[in-house]
């Protein structure tokens, strides 16, 4: 039986990320994915990052991203594009302004060139955005967005040539732990060892955490964007644009514009009921769901009104969960087992940084950083299918106030 120091199931920017900085610290590893490579909802993701986040944790590891982003052909040795004409979230309600406000004074602590602006200087940086309605708007001006599978795949690649094994098309049925701690992974294509197992499984996460007799609480939620034909007027250096009480986003992408959003009756997905052939491509998509909520912006975004041709509409599963914090720890109960998830659909753009802390908690023992806000043992015990359920939901449907409005100090903590 081939052995590896760690064997890292799931190949999206998560699974990819970690194996990277695993193998950069001269670790062995097996990289597996049941899917071609980087193929499944970090491809379909829209891209955007939003460095302001709902801690100060989680701010700190989103500006680290970043950073690990523009360094990214140095570090991985593969080339990536982005674009960083910032980010834009508007409000509609005095409420949210205010809470734009003071989310904005501690980001600015943090180092983060953020300020207010008017509702005319943000239709000037994106013409597409009317006034009408606006109540605020806080600019961010070192956003970025990008194609989005660049991250995994770059990562995958860059694993490989310092001497990671990719393994596509090989499925784990079966964690085997023993006294305790795991030891080998069952696959489709025979078992290999390990005694660190990275379960990086997306959509899957707790499916394969339960393989090894780990509780994983999360949501696998649908989620959908659409892009559409070129526009004349799109221009890459116009910033991202989210309307924050609505739950939508903007970006330009391929000459014209993306559009995803947060709706109000979202779709949880149980991939253990699904076939074992199900793939991303498979998920059922909904383009009503997009064409309600362009209706919920159209004083703002009142282009999507028009009769617009689409070049592109796409969804995959992000994970929610209870508290909107990642998953990111050893696995209690199963020593070696270690999980990376719950990316509560912010998991691309902070993949760089997780990955990293991922690596250095295997490697050490420890993290620099303060992780304990992602350990999986912060869940309470005998919280029921159905609260979780509805916990999460109600992350996702409000999911850029509850973005700007957690206690940023006090959960970070
Ligand atoms: C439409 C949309 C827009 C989004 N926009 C953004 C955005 O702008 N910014 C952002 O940061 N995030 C965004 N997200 C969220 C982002 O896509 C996720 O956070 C990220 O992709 C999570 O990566 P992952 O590695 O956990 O999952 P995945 O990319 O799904 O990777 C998990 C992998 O595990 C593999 N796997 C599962 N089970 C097994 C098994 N038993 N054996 C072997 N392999 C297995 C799967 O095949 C899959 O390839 C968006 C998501 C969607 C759907």
């Amino acid at each position: 039986m081939e052995k590896f120091d760690a064997i890292v199931i799931g190949s999206g920017a998560l699974g990819a990320s970690t194996a990277f900085h695993l193998a950069k610290a001269g670790k062995s590893v097996a990289l597996l994915d049941r899917a071609e490579i980087a193929s499944q909802t970090s491809a379909r993701a829209a891209g955007l990052s939003g460095q302001v986040r709902q801690t100060e944790v989680m701010t700190k590891l989103a500006m680290r991203a970043i950073d690990k982003i523009r360094r990214f052909a140095e570090e991985t040795g593969e080339e990536i594009e982005y674009f960083q004409p910032g980010s834009m979230s508007v409000a509609r309600f005095p409420e949210h302004a205010a809470m734009l406000q003071e989310r904005l004074a501690l980001a600015k602590n943090l180092g983060l060139d953020v300020d207010m602006i008017s509702p005319d200087h943000a239709h000037e940086l994106n013409p597409f955005l009317a006034t009408k309605g606006i109540v605020a708007v806080a600019y961010m001006r070192q956003d970025i967005f990008l194609e989005p599978v660049q991250v995994p795949r770059g990562y995958a690649n860059g694993a490989k040539r310092l001497g990671a094994v990719l393994l596509p098309h090989t499925h784990v049925s079966e964690i085997v732990v023993e006294n305790g701690a795991v030891s080998r992974v069952v696959t489709d294509r025979g078992d290999l060892a390990a005694k660190t197992i990275v379960d990086a499984a997306g959509g899957w996460l707790s499916l394969v955490a339960s393989f090894a007799g780990s509780n994983v609480p999360v949501v696998a939620m649908r989620h959908q964007l659409m892009i559409t034909a070129p526009i004349e007027g799109v221009e890459t250096t116009q910033p991202i644009t989210r309307i924050i009480d609505a739950n939508v986003y903007v970006r330009p992408d391929k000459g014209g514009l993306m559009f995803g959003g947060y709706e109000k009756d979202p779709k949880p997905v149980d991939v253990s009921q699904m076939s074992p052939s199900f793939r991303i491509e498979d998920l059922e998509l909904d383009l009503s769901v997009l064409k309600r909520l362009t209706e919920t912006v159209k004083d703002q975004l009142p282009i999507f009104q028009q009769d617009l041709k689409l070049q592109e509409h796409r969804g995959g599963l992000p994970t929610m969960t209870t508290d909107g914090h990642h998953i990111l720890g050893e696995a209690p109960g199963a020593k070696g087992l270690y999980v990376l998830g719950g990316c509560n659909v912010g998991g691309l753009s902070i993949a760089p940084a997780l990955g990293e802390q991922l690596a250095e908690l295997i490697v050490n023992g420890r993290t620099e950083l303060d992780l304990s806000p992602m350990a999986l043992d912060r869940f309470a015990a005998g919280m029921s299918e159905s609260e979780m359920l509805e916990k999460c939901r109600e992350r996702y449907v409000h999911y850029y106030t509850f973005r700007f409005k957690d206690n940023f100090s006090a959960a970070a903590a």
